[in-house]
């Protein structure tokens, strides 16, 4: 083993996922220099371990066998900024970086672009990754380079956003590169002079409820995090989660049609209608973007439990680990079963936001 290495064996994972769910990791790192990433790799490789890079562990569900293998929590941190003028910034930071840290540091700098995703929990390495949105605002819209450790190459890369190949919660870092790339730095272009983005009607109507018709930067920050703390989503602190358990569903017209027609033989014409406009509402580019908690709704699969592994009482689209001893196998049947449910009613399949790491 390289003792220059801080290895650390049979590291319990569940204590480092927002999820509070899964068993250990047979081997585990906190790295904290990039400097260490070709000899952590090269200690796997000499081991024959295959290796997971860790974040806040926030969009991961860890199977109870654990990982067999070596996890790399990336605890890097610093950010600098590397160049502004009267228009913009460019903030580089690290990996291991808290995400809210940076999105509060934005807002207190007055700096316009990321205040919609305030309260993200996670790490700055892991926002490319699923191309982090919501309220409106997606993180690619403001990235405009991505550092990395090519793990194919074994060198060190700067990806553009192109190259990142960003959409609707997915990159190359989570499709045709997954696990390729360790992402150590990510740049962002933060506008001075930037206007509210008030695209999502839940936001417009929080600032109308304050009357604040005028939402300065700062409002925009009070409005996000008052509305995810509403209770609607459960507070990680307290409850393991990981936000929304499936991604929305992106159809093309045709498949909206059939969506409508299956669904108005399954439960009804006015269901079928309410959703095939709920379709027409949201678009993703030249798709429909349907909400995934509007299909588990109008399916019926609500309130529904497997031991500890339990829908929210307030939105079916967040499981939750109810007491803090579900274990991953129930959180995936209750999954599978939600799902299964979906797709028997409405002939739309969901996919899983979160990893299922193991
Ligand atoms: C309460 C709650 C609310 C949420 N709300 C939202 C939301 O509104 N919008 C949204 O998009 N997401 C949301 N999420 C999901 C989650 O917070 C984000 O996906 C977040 O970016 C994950 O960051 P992480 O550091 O915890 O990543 P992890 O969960 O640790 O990892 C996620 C993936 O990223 C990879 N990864 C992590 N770091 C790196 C790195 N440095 N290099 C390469 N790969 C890496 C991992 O291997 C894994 O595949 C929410 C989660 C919770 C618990």
């Amino acid at each position: 083993m390289d003792r220059t290495l801080p290895i650390q064996e049979h590291v319990s994972l569940r204590d480092w996922t927002t999820f509070r769910v899964g068993g250990p990791a047979r081997y585990f790192i906190d790295l904290r220099s990039p400097d260490d990433l070709s000899r952590a790799f090269s200690f796997a490789a000499t081991a024959g371990l295959p290796v997971f890079v860790l974040g806040g562990g926030s969009n991961l569900l860890v199977k109870d066998a654990g990982y067999h293998g070596l996890v790399l929590h990336m605890a890097t941190s610093g950010w600098t900024v590397q160049s502004e003028d009267e228009h913009a910034v460019l903030l580089r930071v690290s990996a291991g970086e808290e995400w809210d840290t940076v999105a509060e540091y934005a807002v207190q700098n007055g700096w316009w672009g990321i205040e919609n995703l305030s309260a993200i929990p996670g790490s700055v390495g892991a926002v490319p990754v699923q191309n982090v949105g919501a309220y409106g605002q997606e993180v690619s819209d403001t990235i405009i380079s991505v550092e990395a450790w090519d793990r194919q190459s074994a060198q060190w890369c700067a990806l553009t956003p192109d190259q990142c190949a960003f959409g609707y919660r997915t990159s190359i870092f989570n499709t045709s590169a997954l696990d390729r790339y360790v992402i150590t730095h990510v740049t962002f272009r933060l506008q001075r002079n930037g206007t509210p983005n008030l695209s999502h009607a839940s936001v417009v109507d929080w600032l109308q409820r304050q009357a604040c018709s005028q939402p300065s930067l700062a409002d925009m920050r009070r409005a996000i995090i008052a509305i995810r703390t509403d209770g609607r989503l459960p507070d990680v602190h307290r409850t393991g989660n990981v936000g929304s358990f499936f991604k929305h569903a992106l159809l093309r017209s045709a498949e909206l049609d059939a969506m409508r027609q299956k669904v108005a033989i399954s439960l009804g014409p006015e269901i079928a209608d309410q959703l095939y406009e709920l379709g027409h509402r949201f678009k993703a580019g030249e798709l429909h973007k349907l909400p995934a908690g509007a299909l588990i709704q109008a399916a019926g699969a609500v309130g529904w439990r497997e031991d500890q592994a339990v829908q929210h009482e307030r939105n079916p689209l967040v499981l939750v680990n109810l007491d803090g001893t579900a274990h991953a196998r129930d959180v995936i049947k209750l999954a599978d079963r939600i799902r299964d449910c979906v797709i028997e009613k409405t002939g739309i399949e969901l996919s899983m936001e979160p990893r299922i790491v193991g």
